[in-house]
């Protein structure tokens, strides 16, 4: 074991358990399994407790010993913490007893769960000598690389597929970063960007950097069970694009079990996408382990990922921990996105839509039991994905600035109340 790599063992094989130094590398020579980050849990143990939890700052960074840096972070050590809010209103939309929504939409600094991955692969990309830091994204992920590159003073390389959101390319060039958007769906993205990290001395984030970066979304899961004071949920809807957050959601529930701060309720962990972008629900549906790559066509393009990396282990979980998936259509996830807003007042982007619309159906059939309680995880802002809602939320009613006009607009609506 390095003595410089604080509470990091080993980078582990997670298909033959070979394990690897601790460098900017992604897989397994042997077999081509992925590589996952080994933790001294019995070291961890000792100084990540309770008491010293209540004297932390409230960033996700509170749970630093579970995350894969030696040192201490450099780059956004703001992020994290976001509200977990007890969802009422939403609750009986959906017919359960009981709703929480984790707020990712504002997540520091960029409006996206993303910005947890990317604090951690890039705080571990200076450790590890990186000056210039690069990503393939839907959307969010460039944002995050951008705008995290440039309060670090790191150059950035962004790659995207080229008819993205024009929220997301702005959200992006606004910090300066080399934006590229590829003729192309993601998947042929991220392949031109696995030949372009072998061949430039980049950190790309979700590349050779993924061991890291994937890391950082447990602390999403550590986040919900603080704040439900320890007591971790019966069900987490997670939406899935690679599918790597619904398994990290759920490594981040065993290793609070492991450590002794939750307690084993068995949390069960549901995944949610968009029909048009299924092929991990489709899988699950089948009753399958390996998933089809599908050709991507819906409004949720942070989700759109027809080839999932994580696709395999993310089915696994479901299964393992009695969870289920479900899908909806563009439609759906837009009724969904009205809901969030018109019951809690967030704003949520598609991929909202998609946890929120798939949960839905979750309840309805069952799989989720409308006595129990679940957690919602909203991944991001809906100021991004305007275009997704454009038309389909009404429109102002537009007067002269004249008292009679506005009567007249009063007295022809009689749902109004005028007291
Ligand atoms: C990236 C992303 C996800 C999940 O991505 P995974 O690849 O499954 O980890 C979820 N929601 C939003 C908004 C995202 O940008
Ligand atoms: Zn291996």
């Amino acid at each position: 074991m390095n003595k410089d790599s604080g509470f990091m063992k080993a980078l582990k094989c997670r298909e033959c358990g070979r394990e690897y130094p601790l460098e900017a590398t992604h897989v397994c020579e042997f077999d081509f399994g992925p590589l996952e980050v080994a933790y001294d849990y019995d070291k961890i143990k000792k100084t990540l407790t309770k008491d010293a939890l209540s004297e932390r700052p409230q960033t996700m960074w509170r749970f630093r010993e579970l995350l894969p840096i030696a040192g201490e972070p450099t780059v956004g050590t703001g992020v994290g913490y976001t509200p977990l809010i007890k969802a009422d209103r939403l609750a009986k939309w959906l017919g359960i007893r009981e709703a929480w929504v984790k707020n990712d939409a504002v997540n520091y600094p960029t409006l996206s769960f993303k910005d947890r991955v990317v604090s951690v692969a890039l705080s571990r990309a200076r450790e590890l000598g990186f000056t210039t830091v690069a990503c393939a994204s839907t959307g969010n992920l460039a944002n995050s690389v951008a705008a995290n590159a440039a309060s670090a003073g790191m150059d950035s390389f962004v790659f995207i597929p080229a008819d993205l959101e024009k929220g997301k390319i702005l959200n992006s060039l606004i910090y300066g970063a080399r934006v590229v958007g590829i003729r192309g769906h993601y998947d042929e993205v991220n392949r031109l960007c696995a030949e372009i990290a072998g061949k430039y001395g980049w950190a790309f984030v979700n590349v050779n950097m993924r061991p890291y970066y994937a890391e950082g979304s447990k602390s999403m899961a550590f986040e919900i069970a603080e704040q439900l004071n320890w007591k971790l949920p019966q069900h987490t809807v997670v939406p899935m694009a690679s599918g790597s957050l619904l398994t990290k959601i759920h490594k981040g529930y065993q290793e609070l079990i492991k450590l002794g701060l939750a307690n084993d309720t068995q949390p069960t962990v549901h995944g949610a996408q968009a029909t048009g972008c299924s092929p991990i629900s489709a899988a699950f549906k089948e009753g399958k382990d390996f998933f089809k790559p599908v050709k991507p066509n819906t409004i949720a393009k942070s989700l759109a990922i027809g080839t999932p990396a994580d696709g395999f282990y993310a089915l696994k979980v479901m299964k393992e921990t009695g969870g289920a998936s479900d899908d909806v259509s563009d439609d759906e996830i837009r009724d969904a996105m009205k809901a969030l807003a018109e019951c809690e007042g967030i704003f949520t982007e598609t991929a909202g839509g998609v946890t929120v619309g798939s949960a839905k159906k979750l309840i309805a059939s069952g799989k989720i039991p409308a006595e129990d309680s679940v957690v919602l995880c909203v991944t991001g802002n809906g100021l991004k994905t305007l275009d997704a809602v454009q038309g389909h939320v009404g429109k102002p009613d537009e007067i002269k600035p004249s008292l009679r006009e506005f009567e007249a607009l009063i007295e022809s609506d009689s749902k109004i109340k005028t007291k």
